[in-house]
Formats: C-alpha cells, sequence, structure tokens
C-alpha cells in the first residue's frame, strides 16, 4: 500500500504494478490539493486519498503513511458528490436520448459506461423499482452508492440519472425524491381499471352512464367533436372507444395530476417526470395515450415521457413477441403524439427487443427513453457458467425447482420442459444457455431467489460465491455488458 501511496502522490500511477492491488486508473481525480484513485485490495474497493485540503479532511478512512485510505461508505459518496458534481445524478430533460441500465447487483454500471460513453445517450445508472429493491434486500441509499461510485471509478464525467423506477406510493416517491433521485416514474397500474378491457360495450355503455353527466360532455367535446390533429398520427375516436378510454383512464390522469403538483412542482429542482401506463393488462391504444397526454397537458402537467403499454409482448429478457406491422404502424401514432405533447417515447423492458430496436430509432428520431430489463444479471450468470461451472449448475436447479414461485412477480411465457436437463450439457456448453429464451427467463426471473436463498445455517446458499467469482472476473463480466448493451445501442441507431 505504501508503494502505491508514493505512486499516487509521484504521480507516477501507471507505473505501480502489484499482484494483490489492481488500480481504476481511469478513477484517478484531482479536486484541489487532494488526489483519488480507487483501487481494489484484497478486501475489496477503497479510495485511495492523497495530499490535503477540505475534501482530504472530509473523507473517513484508515490513515495510512501521512495519507487516508477510504472506504466506499455511503457517508464518503455523500461526501464525494459535493465535491464532485458529475458524480450525483442529474435530470437531462427531453432533448437527449436516455437510457435506464438499471444494476440490480451494484456491479454493473462500469460495464454500463464502458458501453455508454462518448454515444449520443445518457445513462440512467441508478434505477430500481421498490419490488427490486425487496427482491435483492438492497436499499435505494445502496443503488446510489454503487451508480455514483462506479462514474467516479470510470472517471466519466458526462452524468448520469437515478429513476425511482414503478413507484405507486406517496412514501416511496417521498423516500426517492429525499434522497435526490432525478427521475420519477409514476406506475398508474393501480389506478387503470383492467376490467374495463374484456366487458362488452353494453356493460361499457352502462358504466359510463354512470360518471358524472359534466364529465362525460367534457370528454365527448374534446374528443368526439373535435378531431385532433397531430402530424404523423393516426387518430380515430369513436363513441364506444372513447366510452372505454374515459372508464379506463380517467381515475389515473387524476393520480397524476395529484402526484405532480404535490411533489413536482414543489421540489426546488429538476425532475424528469415519467408517466408509466405500461404495466397493465389494457394495451394502450394511440387514441388512449393521446387522451391522456391531451388532459395533462390541458391540466398544466409537465413530463419527461410515457411509457404506453404496446401491442404485442415486452416480456422480460428476450425478443419482441407480436405482429411487426402493427407494431410499427402504432409506434409512429404514438411517437408522433409525444412529439406534439414535447415529451419523449418512453419504452420499458426493453432488453433484447432486436427486431423492433430499429424502428424504435426510426420513429422517435432517436429521442426517446428505453429501460433494460435488468439483463446486465443474465450477462453475470453468463460469466458464472463459463468460468464457475459448478455454481451454476446448483443455482440452475435451484432456478428450476423454484421456478412456479417467481412467476409470481412476473409475466412470462417460459416453457421449462423446452430447457436441456442439466445432465446432457457439458461444462462448455452451460453458457449456451444464455442463448435460449426460455433458459434465459427462467433465469432472469428467479435472480431474486437466487441472491437472497439461505442455508440452515443462515449463510448465504450462492450470493457470497456469486459475488466473488463476478470480483475476480469483473473484465470478463464488463465485456460481455458492452457486448450486449453495445447491440442494442447499434440497433437504436446510437
Ligand atoms: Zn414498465
Amino acid at each position: 500500500m505504501n508503494a502505491l501511496i508514493e505512486a499516487v502522490r509521484a504521480g507516477k500511477v501507471n507505473e505501480f504494478s502489484s499482484e494483490v492491488i489492481k488500480v481504476y486508473a481511469s478513477s484517478l481525480t484531482q479536486v484541489g490539493d487532494t488526489t483519488l484513485l480507487m483501487v481494489r485490495t484484497t478486501e475489496g474497493k477503497k479510495l485511495i486519498v492523497v495530499g490535503s485540503g477540505e475534501l482530504f479532511d472530509q473523507l473517513q478512512g484508515e490513515v495510512v503513511d501521512g495519507e487516508k485510505v477510504a472506504p466506499l461508505t455511503h457517508e464518503n459518496r455523500l461526501i464525494i458528490n459535493q465535491f464532485l458534481p458529475h458524480t450525483a445524478p442529474q435530470a437531462f430533460g427531453t432533448q437527449v436520448a436516455t437510457m435506464g441500465l438499471g444494476d440490480r447487483l451494484g456491479i454493473a454500471s462500469p460495464g454500463h459506461i464502458q458501453t455508454i460513453r462518448g454515444k449520443d445517450i445518457r445513462p440512467v445508472l441508478a434505477q430500481q423499482s421498490i419490488r427490486e429493491l425487496a427482491l435483492t434486500g438492497r436499499t435505494y441509499e445502496d443503488v446510489l452508492d454503487a451508480a455514483a461510485y462506479a462514474v467516479l471509478q470510470e472517471g466519466y464525467t458526462d452524468g448520469y440519472g437515478a429513476d425511482g423506477d414503478h413507484l405507486k406510493k406517496e412514501e416511496d416517491i417521498e423516500y426517492a425524491l429525499r434522497l435526490g433521485f432525478t427521475m420519477l416514474t409514476l406506475d398508474c397500474s393501480e389506478n387503470i381499471d383492467n376490467t374495463i378491457e374484456s366487458m362488452s360495450e353494453a356493460e361499457i355503455a352502462a358504466k359510463y352512464e354512470q360518471l358524472p353527466a359534466s364529465l362525460r360532455s367534457r370528454y365527448e367535446e374534446r374528443y368526439l367533436q373535435t378531431a385532433p390533429n397531430v402530424p404523423g398520427a393516426t387518430l380515430a375516436y369513436t363513441a364506444e372507444a372513447l366510452k372505454k378510454d374515459v372508464l379506463i383512464y380517467d381515475a389515473a390522469i387524476n393520480f397524476m395530476e395529484a402526484i405532480y403538483r404535490k411533489y413536482i412542482v414543489t421540489l426546488d429542482r429538476a425532475v424528469d417526470f415519467e408517466i408509466s401506463i405500461d404495466e397493465t393488462a389494457t394495451p394502450t391504444s394511440p387514441e388512449a395515450h393521446y387522451l391522456v397526454a391531451n388532459e395533462l397537458r390541458d391540466r398544466g402537467v409537465v413530463i419527461f415521457s410515457m411509457a404506453p403499454r404496446f401491442c404485442g409482448e415486452f416480456q422480460k429478457g428476450i425478443d419482441y413477441i407480436g405482429d411487426i406491422a402493427q407494431f410499427e404502424r402504432e409506434l409512429a401514432s404514438h411517437a408522433a403524439i409525444a412529439v406534439h405533447f414535447e415529451y419523449k417515447l418512453s419504452i420499458h423492458s426493453g432488453s433484447d427487443k432486436f427486431s423492433v430496436f430499429p424502428l424504435i430509432g426510426q420513429y422517435t428520431n432517436g429521442l426517446f427513453h428505453i429501460k433494460t430489463a435488468g439483463t446486465n444479471w443474465l450477462e453475470a450468470v453468463r460469466v458464472v457458467a463459463k468460468v464457475n461451472p459448478t455454481l451454476y449448475r446448483r443455482m440452475h436447479q435451484y432456478a428450476l425447482d423454484h421456478f412456479v414461485e417467481a412467476t409470481a412477480y412476473y409475466h412470462v411465457t417460459t416453457d421449462i420442459s423446452a430447457i436441456a436437463p442439466l445432465s446432457n450439457v457439458t461444462d462448455a456448453q452451460l453458457p449456451d444457455y444464455m442463448e435460449e429464451n426460455n433458459a434465459r427467463q427462467l433465469l432472469h426471473i428467479t435472480y431474486g431467489l437466487l441472491l437472497q436463498a439461505k442455508n440452515e445455517d443462515g449463510s448465504r446458499t450462492f450470493a457470497d460465491e456469486f459475488f466473488q467469482t463476478l470480483a475476480d472476473q469483473e473484465d470478463t463480466f464488463a465485456e460481455g455488458l458492452r457486448h450486449h448493451i453495445g447491440r442494442h445501442l447499434e440497433l437504436l441507431g446510437k
């Protein structure tokens, strides 16, 4: 350690080499008279803090040879944020494409940054839902800490966002905003009535008649008597479809407005406010999208992006399922509506939708928000399959045994019987599972169960060995992410 500190003092970090300490050369940062360098020791990642000044004084760490070796704690992260603003999350607004790169493990962001650096798109590195926090046993503090330290490690100064993803409850919104999250994805699914979609026309008409007359006539005037004019969108309202849309979305629109007034308008900083109406059983027609957007505009609600539920299926970790011609037609309208109302179209569960990426890039003119679906976890599993076959086999078997439990959280059409039995597969073939849709989904949706699994003595069944394997193989993992996410960006035209 002393030799390393000497190298930092002398400005010769590149000449330092060691069997036990790995230096992240891109992390070398000067703040006044303080020099920061991130390294990995046998005890994990540390910051070497050399020099003097306020940043040096404030960072907590062990004093070695008159300098400091600081742990990557939450408290130290907050201090670094103050001195290096690019290590704190920021809002991006609507004039640049953005990509949500949620990192469930807290170790994928370096690879994500390497993929996106220098491209015409900005990363939302911290992106987790409350469900993901529960399934991984993490907190929003952990998520932000991991993203900020990854930015420091990579020396990435172009800015990143932090998305409180799919939030439904006010307490969760308050929690995320209090910690400095810069994007809020409001999940309106609990205010969307999914029973309407399957009702008969007569049932819909009867339910619609129960709404206040003034509300009905307002909607009818705005959508039936005036034809919406959105260049590039095909919108045709019928009385029947309008009744349905009003019944499905009116309560949700009230919810969006209430949250906006209470939390977004009153905030003393910018937040990218996204409306999500995707996680429902009801696909969003272009007419429904326009109605929601137009009502929000009328009420003065300004949004960053909207995530409709597209036709077909956007399942986790596999390509688009559905009629691509219909998708293209509706996408053209959805994108035109977003342009008309000056926000970005948001595409959720966007991992692996290779067959529709070129269309998304084209119709949005490259201005979109796309959320990946945590497939960095699958890339991590791929690394394990390559270098630690016994661990992979144990995880695979556990996932098979607990698959039904996991489907409570995710909608997938996985055919377990189509997955090649482990006993027929050689160690060298194990990574091939990551190329097969059913096995991908099996491993994808069981991530929470695998990470949280405990032995009878309370020790973790897989997690410790899993994280150690990935720490040993971090360059292989980052390379896999560059390949996987890089392919997304290429097809999206970035
Ligand atoms: Zn979603």
